[in-house]
């Protein structure tokens, strides 16, 4: 696999670092003390494509492949972590799925509007009572009436609700269907019976709004399905493989963030006479950010370049998620450590990187389910040698 990037590639990766750069970074830690997400700066996302990473140029976006979407969130994770997880989750779990399995009215009827720079879109599939096993777990189900679905249940820890004009919704048509008894529905906040509770309070990643959705007997119309009846859990699980390569993406943007900062600082704080810099357990650490981050990075794009070749991308964007989750932790927690006492204070934007890592290895799959998906690969994978 070739990880040279084109020069189409490298110039939207130096367009996005930019408008990063000027736009997103200086704001991130009103971002994060306000909880409020900087709309001027979404408002002017669609010009690069921000807000439709990979939807058709037919539908507002611009149709990038999934390497160039990768590098786009990279970069959104290096200057703000909140803002980074809001547009990963309406690109990769929102528009996604709406591309992939809309038909054309459903297409036109909502990827113009969450293109435009003016609403974020929702995926809803986590429940109070399930998340890593959605298979057995989802209870909220939805029921035929004549020309309508009729839902009732509950969606735990959702992103985006709260700005969506669409909410792609996991729900359970057959009971007795197990894993065949799945449906997509799209969901419109503003329906009759739906609720939208107040975001959660949470450690890190405050601008973006997570939260809990109760449904009692929305309705909503036969056309609202996504997808084919009975195919919304295997919907689920394509649509999670795809995302898992997003938040690996994110995790490498806020690990080289969180580097540079320490970087920076050890060259400039002094302790015994030298900036700390020139102690060897300080480059040390440096050094071992420089390589992880790295093998990090080949490894999200290797998923990424296996996808955009239509080859099986599975096991290897579990494996950079798993990777690249676990390396934003650990250079996150070490550049807290180089900043020394600095580094716990919220002056310091490593003290909010570290916070808005933590969720990288939990959301879209936990480390441990990354490892099981990993294992079920080289097991099948090793029975046919
Ligand atoms: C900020 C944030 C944003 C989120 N955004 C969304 C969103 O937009 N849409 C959405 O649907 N969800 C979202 N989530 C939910 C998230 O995807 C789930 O929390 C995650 O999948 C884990 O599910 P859980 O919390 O129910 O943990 P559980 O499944 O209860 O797991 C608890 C622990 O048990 C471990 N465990 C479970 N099963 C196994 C097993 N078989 N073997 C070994 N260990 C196991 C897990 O790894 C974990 O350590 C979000 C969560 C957060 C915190």
């Amino acid at each position: 696999m070739d990880f040279e990037l084109t020069s189409e590639q490298q110039m939207y990766q130096r367009a996005v670092h930019d408008f990063c750069a000027k736009e997103i970074k200086p704001y991130a830690g009103e971002v994060d003390q306000t909880g409020e997400m900087r709309w001027e700066a979404i408002h002017k996302m669609p010009t690069l494509g921000l807000t439709g990473l990979q939807v058709s140029e037919a539908y507002g976006g611009v149709g990038l492949d999934t390497l160039s979407s990768a590098i786009a969130i990279e970069e959104l994770g290096w200057a703000c972590g909140s803002t980074a997880l809001s547009l990963a989750a309406h690109n990769g779990l929102c528009c996604g799925p709406i591309s992939n399995w809309g038909t054309d009215a459903q297409k036109q009827k909502y990827l113009p509007k969450l293109t435009s720079g003016t609403v974020l879109g929702s995926l809803a599939l986590t429940e109070p009572g399930a998340g890593s096993d959605l298979a057995g777990g989802v209870q909220t189900s939805a029921i035929r009436d004549g020309d309508e679905w009729v839902i009732n249940g509950s969606k735990a820890w959702i992103t985006n609700p709260r700005f969506a004009p669409v909410i792609v919704t996991l729900v359970r048509l057959n009971k007795e269907a197990g894993t065949r008894g799945f449906g997509m529905l799209l969901v419109e906040p503003g329906t009759a019976g739906l609720t939208i509770h107040p975001p959660e309070k949470k450690m890190g990643l405050h601008g973006s709004p997570t939260q809990m959705l109760t449904f009692d007997n929305v309705r909503v119309p036969a056309d609202a399905l996504l997808g084919e009846e009975g195919r919304g859990f295997h919907q689920t699980m394509q649509t999670l493989d795809g995302g898992r390569i997003s938040i690996g993406a994110l995790s490498i943007g806020l690990a080289q963030a969180a580097f540079e900062e320490a970087v920076r600082y050890a060259q400039q704080r002094r302790a015994f006479g030298k900036p700390i810099s020139e102690h060897q357990a300080i480059q040390w650490m440096l050094a071992d950010a420089a390589v992880e981050i790295e093998a990090a990075r080949m490894l999200v794009y290797h998923a990424a370049c296996l996808k955009d070749a239509g080859k099986d991308f599975g096991k290897m964007a579990a494996m950079g998620k798993l990777k690249a989750s676990e390396v934003a932790e650990k250079v996150c927690h070490n550049a807290v450590q180089i900043h020394g006492s600095y580094g716990y204070s919220s002056e310091f934007p490593v003290e909010r990187m570290y916070r808005d890592q933590r969720l990288m290895s939990i959301g879209e799959g936990t480390s441990e389910i990354q490892r099981m998906v990993i294992a079920r690969h080289i097991l099948r994978e090793m029975a046919s040698i």
